[in-house]
C-alpha cells in the first residue's frame, strides 16, 4: 500500500508569507465526499473514514506535515478594485504532498475551517451548499478535461450559518481542496504593494523551483520574464479550457488566479445553457465584467497585474513580450480542446483552427443546447440535418482511439446546469437525501472514463 510523500516546502518562504493559525472545532463531523481516486494518487487511499475525519475534519496534522496550519497572505484586485485586506479568511494550507504518479508538489488547502487574521467580518465558514457546489464543479470540470483543483474531502460540520442571501440559517461544511499550489497573482501583488522586492524575488525563486522549473534561467531578470511567459501560457490554456467546457468561473479576481494555471475557488460558477458570450454567473456581476465571452480578456488583464509586480526585477520590454504569448496559446488550446470534446485527432494547426471556427460559429448561430451539440455531433443524432453543414469539416478528422465513442450514443449528455444543481441540493436540504448528488457523480464518472 503506497503511503503519502509529505513536504513542508511552503514554510521555506518564511513568516512574511503566512500566519500560523488554529482550526475551528466543530460540533459534528459527517463525511459527505471522499475523493478516493485522488486519495490513492497521493498515497492516502488507505485511511479509514475515522482517520480521514481526524485529518480533514478535525485537522490533526498528517505525518510529516505542518504542525499547525498556515493561513496564506495575499492581496488582489476584486472586480478591478485593489483590496489589500485579503488573505486566507476561511481557509489555510493544511499539508503538502506529492502526486505519486508524476511527482508534482500538491497542497491540501481548506475552505470553511475557521477564522484567521484575514477573516475581516466573516465567520470563516463554508455552507454545505457551497461545499456541494465546489465538489460538483471540480468533478465536472475534471471530466471535461479542464486543469482544475480537486475536491478532496467534504465533511458536514453541524453548525447553523446565517448568510445574507438566505432567509433562514443553513448547514455548514469544511472542504479540503487538492491543488497544484495556492500561489496566486495576488500573492505577488501583496509584496509589490508593500515594495518588498526581496520578498518578490524569493517568491519568484520558490515558485519556479517547486512548480514551474521550465522557467528557470541564469539570472533573476531572465527568470522573471520566463516565469511570466510560462504563467501567461498556462493561464491562457486554462481560459481556453473553460471556454470549451462552456464554463463561467464567475469571480476572476487576481486572488483567484493560481500562477500554475490551475483553475480553482468555485463560488457562483455556472455552465452555459446555450452559447452566449454575455452569459454571467454571479448575480452581483451587474456589469458583466466576468461574463463567459470576456473571460480571456479578463485573464490577460490579470496577467498584466502580475507583470507589474515583476517590473522591479525585470525590464518592461521583456515582460511585454512574455505577455504576447497569451493570444496564440489561447487560440491553439481552444482548437485543441474543441477537438478533444469531439474525441477527434488533430489534423494539423490550420485544419484544427478551421474546425474550431466552424464548430463555434455553429454553436452561436444554431443555439443548440451547448452540451447537446458536442454530443450529437459524435453520436446517434449526427444524422440530424441540423448538423449537415459541419459534416464535411468533421470528416477530415480521425476519431481518437483512446475515447469510448459509444458514450455519445446515450440518450442525453452529462450536464451541470443551474437548475440541475438546485435539484441536487433541494433533497439534501429537505430530507438529507444525497441520492441525486451520488447519481450525478456517477454520471460524471462515466463521461470522464469515456474520455480517458
Ligand atoms: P472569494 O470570493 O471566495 O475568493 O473570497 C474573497 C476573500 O474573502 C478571501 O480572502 C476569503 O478568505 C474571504 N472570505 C470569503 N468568505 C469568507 C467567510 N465566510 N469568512 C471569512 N472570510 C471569508
Ligand atoms: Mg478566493
Ligand atoms: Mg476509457
Amino acid at each position: 500500500m503506497p503511503t503519502h510523500r509529505p513536504s513542508t516546502t511552503h514554510a521555506d518562504l518564511g513568516p512574511a508569507f503566512f500566519d500560523v493559525v488554529a482550526p475551528a472545532t466543530f460540533p459534528h463531523h459527517t463525511l459527505r465526499h471522499r475523493n478516493q481516486r485522488w486519495a490513492e494518487r497521493v498515497g492516502l487511499g488507505a485511511l479509514s473514514d475515522d482517520d480521514w475525519i481526524r485529518h480533514f475534519g478535525k485537522f490533526e496534522p498528517l505525518p510529516g506535515s505542518f504542525e499547525r496550519p498556515l493561513a496564506l497572505r495575499y492581496h488582489g484586485h476584486q472586480f478591478r478594485t485593489y483590496n489589500p485586506e485579503l488573505g486566507d479568511g476561511r481557509g489555510f494550507l493544511f499539508a503538502q504532498l506529492h502526486d505519486l504518479s508524476d511527482g508534482r508538489l500538491l497542497d491540501l488547502g481548506t475552505k470553511g475551517s475557521g477564522q484567521t487574521p484575514w477573516s475581516r467580518q466573516g465567520d470563516g465558514r463554508l455552507t454545505l451548499k457551497g461545499g456541494v457546489r465546489e465538489v460538483l464543479a471540480t468533478e465536472m470540470l475534471e471530466a471535461l478535461g479542464v486543469e482544475t483543483s480537486k475536491s478532496f474531502s467534504l465533511i458536514e460540520t453541524g453548525e447553523s450559518l446565517w448568510r445574507g442571501d438566505e432567509p433562514s440559517p443553513t448547514r455548514s461544511s469544511v472542504l479540503v481542496r487538492l491543488s497544484h499550489s495556492h500561489i496566486r497573482i495576488g500573492t505577488f501583488q501583496r509584496f509589490a504593494y508593500d515594495r518588498q522586492n526581496d520578498a518578490i524575488e524569493r517568491l519568484l525563486a520558490h515558485t519556479v523551483q517547486h512548480y514551474l522549473p521550465e522557467a528557470s534561467r541564469a539570472t533573476v531578470r531572465e527568470t522573471a520574464a520566463a516565469f511570466l511567459e510560462t504563467v501567461t501560457k498556462r493561464v491562457a490554456r486554462m481560459g481556453a479550457q473553460w471556454m470549451a467546457a462552456g464554463f463561467v468561473h464567475g469571480v476572476l479576481n487576481t486572488d483567484n488566479i493560481n500562477v500554475t494555471g490551475e483553475s480553482f475557488d468555485y463560488g457562483p460558477w455556472r455552465f452555459l445553457p446555450v452559447l452566449d458570450p454575455a452569459f454571467t454567473a454571479a448575480y452581483f456581476d451587474e456589469s458583466g465584467l466576468y461574463a463567459f465571452g470576456r473571460q480571456p480578456e479578463t485573464l490577460l488583464w490579470n496577467l498584466v497585474r502580475l507583470a507589474e509586480c515583476l517590473l522591479p526585477l525585470s525590464d518592461q520590454a521583456a515582460l511585454e513580450s512574455a505577455l504576447d504569448a497569451f493570444q496564440p496559446e489561447l487560440q491553439r488550446e481552444f482548437a485543441a480542446r474543441t477537438l478533444h470534446r469531439l474525441g477527434l485527432l488533430s489534423a494539423g494547426d490550420d485544419e484544427d483552427r478551421s474546425l474550431a471556427l466552424a464548430m463555434w460559429r455553429f454553436l452561436a448561430d444554431s443555439k443548440v443546447p451547448f452540451e447537446q451539440a458536442w454530443f450529437d455531433l459524435r453520436g446517434g443524432r449526427s444524422s440530424n440535418p441540423l448538423y449537415e453543414p459541419l459534416r464535411a469539416t468533421l470528416a477530415k478528422f480521425a476519431p481518437r482511439s483512446d475515447v469510448d465513442h459509444d458514450y455519445f450514443r446515450r440518450d442525453t449528455p452529462c450536464t451541470m446546469l443551474i437548475d440541475e444543481v438546485e435539484a441536487i441540493w433541494a433533497p439534501i436540504a429537505a430530507d438529507d437525501d444525497w441520492s441525486r448528488f451520488d447519481a450525478k457523480l456517477r454520471d460524471i464518472a462515466v463521461m470522464r472514463d469515456a474520455y480517458t
